[in-house]
């Protein structure tokens, strides 16, 4: 009996033992192998976040090197299972995962555009979610960007703030738009587009040298047909005059900011000394001209208000410059990618000047969150295209190359990104 009770209790210990063994060696295996199961990176206007997800917590390092510019995560004893890709952005090119040592991983983003890192934090599991580290980077100056390069700069477990990641969770979570979370992303709403018929009432812009056309006739009936256009694709649009009267620019810009416009489109004909002078171009706003012959049309365009009998310096040129600067680089890389989208449209049916996307300082694209371009259809000075301007059929053409650029440049990835 006594024997038996001394195996007894010896094969309890031994199992015990044996017990925590197993625990011991499972435990270490599972400690060198925190799952890292998936990337996102989800963008807001100049700053995108990137979400790592874990079946575990992990330590972890971020921060920038250059020449060139890269953003380095290393994650402690985690194991990348699949090949983590991300969609491309206009912050981060490409993304590759190296082995940093036998139990580190380090995953590298080359970054087209210098950044800060914000803030990096890892936040526990919630309901639906497994551990995450969340990395918040926003867009910087060159100059800040150089301050920040090295390992010393780093932000780690140990240096993230708890604080902030509570924070985060619950404020910010909605705003984010992540390309491969497809359940998160919120169904793009209408989008809204404001055209802009130039001149109207006793300003009747350009006059054709034969046929007398009045540009202000042939920028409203665009006007129409484009809206027409756009509206069969399912855009919501706005005409700024939708009869022959007079606005000032100023109000123009006005009423594409009423409609919060995610689009402003100016249409306007050219005239020009040489009668030979042909062709359409598309101008976005520059503080400097392209060329001088973008300045004097700028000018010609801006008098506008003067022939109206508006006073035209309503707002001071400091104000202006002010606006000017406001206006987000972002603002004007959209605006200039839309130029590009009906630059390449209209290349296919219609003449173009030999610099067709230039740049000026028209009052008309002055607002500095609503990417604007304005669209020289034509000269009116020239017989041939004054001719053309009149006939619906060649305007129906460039309204349609108008909206097929407009649908385009909404469906390019990095500006659908943006908005
Ligand atoms: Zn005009």
């Amino acid at each position: 009996m006594a024997m038996n009770k001394i195996y007894d209790i010896f094969k309890q210990k031994a199992l015990v033992f044996f017990e925590a063994l197993v625990f011991c060696l499972l435990f270490s295996v599972t400690a060198g192998a925190v799952n890292i199961t998936n990337m996102r990176i989800g963008q807001q206007v100049g700053s995108v976040r990137v979400v790592f997800d874990a079946d575990s917590k992990f330590d972890y390092e971020v921060f920038l090197l250059s020449d060139p510019k890269r953003l380095v995560v290393d994650a402690h004893n985690a194991d990348i299972k699949k090949a983590l890709s991300a969609d491309k952005n206009n912050l981060i090119s490409s993304t590759r995962v190296g082995k940093l040592n036998e139990h580190d991983k380090r995953v590298v983003f080359d970054l087209q555009k210098p950044v800060l890192i914000k803030q990096a934090f890892m936040l526990e599991p919630s309901k639906n979610t497994n551990w995450r580290l969340v990395i918040d980077l926003v867009v910087s100056s060159e100059r800040d960007f150089s301050n920040k390069v090295g390992v010393k700069y780093a932000l780690s477990n140990k240096t993230g703030t708890k604080n902030l990641a509570s924070k985060a969770t619950s404020t910010s979570k909605s705003n984010w738009l992540f390309s491969s979370d497809k359940a998160s992303k919120p169904k793009p709403r209408q989008k809204i587009i404001v055209l802009d018929p130039g001149h109207g009432g006793k300003d009747p812009g350009a006059v054709g040298a034969y046929g007398k056309t009045f540009e202000k006739n042939v920028t409203l009936a665009m006007g129409k047909e484009l809206k027409a256009e756009l509206e069969k694709k399912g855009y919501k649009v706005y005409l700024t005059r939708s009869t022959d009267i007079f606005i000032p620019l100023r109000q123009r810009v006005k009423i594409a900011q009423k409609y919060k416009a995610d689009l402003f489109m100016s249409l306007h004909a050219d005239s020009a000394t040489n009668k030979k002078a042909k062709g359409l171009s598309v101008y976005t706003l520059s503080e400097t001209a392209s060329d001088k012959e973008a300045a004097a049309l700028a000018e010609r365009e801006n008098k506008v208000d003067i022939i109206g009998g508006v006073d035209f310096s309503e707002n001071s040129k400091e104000i202006n410059d002010i606006l000017i600067s406001l206006s987000q680089t972002d603002c004007r890389n959209k605006s200039s990618k839309f130029a590009a989208y009906v630059v390449g449209e209209m290349r296919k049916s219609v003449k173009l000047v030999g610099d067709t996307h230039r740049f000026a300082g028209f009052a008309v694209l002055k607002a500095p969150d609503i990417p604007s371009a304005l669209l020289e259809m034509g000269y009116l000075s020239n017989k041939e295209e004054e001719n053309f301007l009149k006939q619906s059929s060649y305007r129906k053409k460039l309204a349609s190359s108008a909206a097929t650029a407009i649908d385009k440049y909404f469906s390019d990835p990095e500006i659908a990104a943006l908005y």
